[in-house]
This record gives structure tokens, sequence and C-alpha cells, in this order.
């Protein structure tokens, strides 16, 4: 059926990108991950951290740093990324492998806005406050960075870390460094104070310490939460990624390191 009414595209558009975030349509969003320890691209420098660029919303975001400079300056060259084009940087939490890239960045983007990591190390905040005018601090309460991108509030208690929700034409698409708060906390997180459908969850889901009936515990609540794909990467954990990759099925996503994600 090819013909639609003009009420019925807007309630299809409404459903998908929860309208309450802000009115404008979906458009299709890109990540390119420029930071991992995960991933087979023979060109690139793989090391412990990650960095996911996003781009197809107003602003072109930076997710975490990785951990050294210098390296995802390199892979950001070999990927044929201008980090220079960078106007929004999150750091997702204060860990080195997620946080330790920002001074080099800032280097090349000085006038880039940080969203800070919930307590935030005094270096990343002399590199801040050395380099650029717009820097806020983590918030307890979701915050739109631009139309289609929020900010989740802080959530955990010994590591705190907030996550991403990026507004795709198929879904909210939620991207994670670690997960430290889990990551069935922070899909919840999103499901409740956000809504709509669940397309993608990516990034660090730090199963690596979970045995394997916990990581199936998780997994199982991840499709009870309705999460359409999963692309773990970076710190879930080998034996982790298998188990999700048998529960996702043909929805698992393989990410790492040189990948590039297209949700259109
Ligand atoms: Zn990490
Ligand atoms: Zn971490």
């Amino acid at each position: 059926m090819r013909i639609r009414s003009i009420f019925g595209v807007f309630l299809l558009a409404c459903g998908l990108t929860a309208c309450a975030w802000g009115e404008s349509k979906a458009t299709p969003v890109t990540l390119t991950v420029l930071y991992d320890n995960q991933g087979t691209h023979e060109s690139l420098t793989k090391d412990w951290g990650f960095s996911c660029l996003i781009r197809g919303l107003d602003k072109v975001i930076l997710f975490d740093t990785g951990a050294k400079g210098p390296i995802l300056v390199e892979n950001a060259r070999r990927l044929g990324v201008n980090l220079s084009e960078v106007d929004i940087v999150v750091l997702s939490h204060a860990h080195g492998d997620h946080a330790g890239g920002l001074g080099a960045l800032l280097e090349q983007v000085p006038k880039a806005v940080v969203y800070l990591p919930p307590d935030p190390s005094p270096i990343v905040r002399r590199q801040t406050a050395a380099r650029t005018a717009q820097v806020f601090p983590a918030a307890q309460q979701n915050r739109e960075l631009c139309p289609g991108a929020i900010l989740t509030g802080v959530l955990g208690e010994k590591i705190k870390e907030h996550a991403l929700a990026l507004r795709s034409p198929r879904g909210w698409v939620i991207l994670t460094g670690c997960a430290h708060p889990g990551i069935e906390r922070i899909v919840e997180k999103v499901a409740d104070s956000i809504g709509g459908r669940i397309h993608l969850i990516a990034g660090g889901f730090h199963l690596l310490d979970k045995t394997p009936a916990e990581v199936e515990a998780v997994a199982a609540r991840l499709k009870e939460l309705k999460v359409q794909k999963a692309a773990p990467s970076h710190c879930t954990g080998a034996s982790a990624v298998n188990i999700l990759k048998a529960k996702f099925g043909a929805d698992f996503v393989s990410l790492g390191l040189g990948v590039t994600v297209v949700i259109d």
C-alpha cells in the first residue's frame, strides 16, 4: 500500500521518534567507531578504550575519546574523518580509556561543546577549562544536546555514568561507554524517561565479570525491554558477546574499531 493519509504518516513519525523530545523528523544516523580494543580493521590501531563518531543529526557528536590522543587522531585520519567537524563531545564516564583522548581532541576542536562525565578527573577539568568556553557538568536529568540526541541523567552509584540516546528513523539508538550501571538499567532509564521503540544498543556493556547465567539474564531482560538489535563492543567480553550473538541472532550487529553502522 503506497498511499498513506497525512494523518497516518504523522502518527507513524511520532510513534517512532517520541515527539516529546523535539518535533523534527528523524534522519539517518551514522555511527563510526574510532577507538576500540575490539575489531579486525587492519590499518587502524586497536587499543583498550572506546570512541564513536555520530553523524546525521544537526550536530556532529563524538561520544568518548578513547585512552590515548595520538591513537584517536591517527585512527580518525586513516578513516578519513576530520575531527575538526566535531561540534559536541560527550564523555560517558571518568575512566581514562574513555576520557584520555580529550586533550588531543580539543587541540583540533577548541570550540567544541563538552559534556563532562560524572566526577571528572582534575586532568579533564583542566583540559576543558583551558580550551573551550562551553562545558557542561553531568546532570541528574535527561538533556537534549541537539534535536534527536538526548544525554540520559546520571546512573549508578559506585561508578557513575550517563549514556546517549539518538533518534533514528527506526527508533532510538542507545550508545554506552562501559555501561557500568548495567546495560539493562540504562535501557530501562531510556524506556521509562523517553519512551518509544529501542532499535539498537551499541558500545561497551561491561559483562566481562558476569557468569554465563548472569549474561543470559541480562540478554533476556533486554529482549523483555524490546531492544531490537545489539552491537556490543569494548568491555563487553568475548564470552558475553557470543551469548548476545546467539540471543539476538540476525539482529546481532558486529561492532568494533573502524566499523560504520548506518541506521536509516
Ligand atoms: Zn571502558
Ligand atoms: Zn569504565
